[in-house]
């Protein structure tokens, strides 16, 4: 494969301009064009052989648009191509107040849990940050929306991978994605989830982005998350809480937890209970997710109805509390669903 061009921040295209002996100038050309998600065979404004030097040392379309999928409510699935071949996924959801675009860290993922679809097949490697960005670059362009009035208004790590186990291509992506004069979506309308990777918590604490920080939480206790989610072997909740009254101290952002409600494994009322007990003032939200089921595996949701009654004892419990809107669940909207049946066809 060959290199990124969108990896790199306005500087380094400023400096890569440079070395080429183009004016300067043609950095923001060069700098707009891949903002507004073109290819760099198609920024009009760049000379010929200035374009076919670049197309010899980057790629010309690192991320494409292979296949869309609309659901009944709207939601959008797309899949995703990379240079290399592999494919990833990710989710387009509308609102009133702008587009939400879930986007993928990794093809596939090493962290096992024992719900997902993401990881079915372990990790195939990561992404780059260029490869992340590209995929709203490309999306954003499809509405046709630019880096100043931008189509995609917010932005989830909640695709395939484990955003903080490709830490530095994660971190490199969320510095472009919010800079100033680029497509800078604010990183308070980005979220980053994790399994709760306790070290690298600390870490992104410490990066100056106050992206909104979600933890895959899924249990109340330790042995129950042991169960569904190996990470738990090597962090416990406390640990997990610890990390995030940090990250709460460090950019003053309430944190939320995910909780997929499992039947006979997490959705009963002691679960509930035990979970109040843990959370209760703390500054944080848990958005319970009704479980999609995933062939492969084996475990069962929970009906709307119980998922409601859960959602009481959470509430009665003085937390603050949602159930997530099921969008999507007619075209494979869980992680890694639809490139898990798309591998299979192939
Ligand atoms: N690796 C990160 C990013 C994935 S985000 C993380 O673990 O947080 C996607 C969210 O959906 C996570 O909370 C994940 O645990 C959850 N999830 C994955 N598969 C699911 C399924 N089949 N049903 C419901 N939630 C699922």
């Amino acid at each position: 494969m060959k290199e990124i061009i969108q990896d790199l921040s306005a500087a380094e295209i400023a400096a890569l301009v440079a070395e080429y002996g183009e004016q300067k100038y043609r950095a923001g050309q060069l700098y707009r064009g891949i903002m507004r998600g073109k290819r760099i065979s198609d920024i009009s404004e760049l000379s010929k052989p200035f374009k076919e030097k670049l197309l010899e040392r980057f790629e010309d379309e690192p991320v494409r648009i292979r296949e869309v999928l609309t659901s009944s409510d709207g939601t959008e699935k797309y899949l995703f191509e990379l240079a290399d071949g592999n494919i990833i996924e990710g989710v387009l959801m509308s609102y009133k107040y702008g587009r939400t675009q879930c986007i993928s860290t990794q093809v596939g993922c090493r962290m096992g849990c024992a719900f997902c679809a993401s990881g079915l097949n372990g990790l195939i490697r990561n992404l780059t940050a260029g490869e992340i960005l590209a995929q709203i670059l490309v999306v954003n362009a499809r509405f046709g929306g630019t880096a100043e009035k931008r189509a995609v208004t917010n932005v989830v790590l909640m695709g395939s991978g484990e955003p903080l186990d490709n830490y530095d291509n994660v971190v490199r992506f969320l510095k472009n994605v919010t800079a100033e004069g680029g497509i800078c979506i604010s990183a308070r309308n980005i979220s980053l989830s994790t399994c709760g990777l306790v070290p690298k918590m600390y870490d992104l604490a410490e990066e100056g982005i106050p992206v909104n920080l979600t933890v895959s939480l899924h249990a109340s206790s330790d042995e129950e998350r042991e169960r569904i989610m190996p990470v738990a072997k090597a962090y416990k909740i406390a640990d997990i809480l610890k990390a995030c009254d940090h990250y709460f101290d460090k950019t003053g952002r309430r944190y939320i937890f995910e909780y997929s409600l499992i039947a006979g494994e997490n959705a009963d009322k002691e679960h509930a209970a035990r979970l109040v007990f843990l959370l209760r003032g703390r500054p944080c939200h848990v958005n319970l997710i009704r479980l999609n089921e995933v062939k492969e595996r084996h475990l069962r949701g929970i009906s709307e109805k119980e998922a409601y009654r859960f959602l009481g004892e959470l509430e009665k419990g003085g937390l603050s509390a949602t159930l997530r809107r099921r969008t999507g669940a007619d075209i494979g909207g869980a992680c890694g669903q639809l490139r898990a049946s798309r591998l299979k066809e192939e």
